[in-house]
């Protein structure tokens, strides 16, 4: 069981506010866009999606 994130990168402003709000560092902003690239520490907390005022953020079970 993991957690898939799914970054929309039409909305992503690369503000960084869910890297701010990870607590395990799942994120990178790379080329102006946020990239997950730590996947597999998600803790399904959903911090980043609430951090992310474009709303470009999903975290879904899988
Ligand atoms: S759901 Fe939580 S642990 Fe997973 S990427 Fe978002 S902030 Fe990080």
């Amino acid at each position: 069981m993991g957690w898939d994130i799914k970054v929309d990168a039409a909305k992503c402003t690369g503000d960084g506010a869910c890297k701010d709000a990870c607590p395990v560092d799942v994120y990178e902003i790379k080329g102006g866009k946020a990239v997950p690239v730590n996947a597999d520490e998600c803790l399904g907390c959903e911090s980043c999606v609430e951090a992310c005022e474009a709303d470009a953020i999903t975290v879904t079970e899988e």
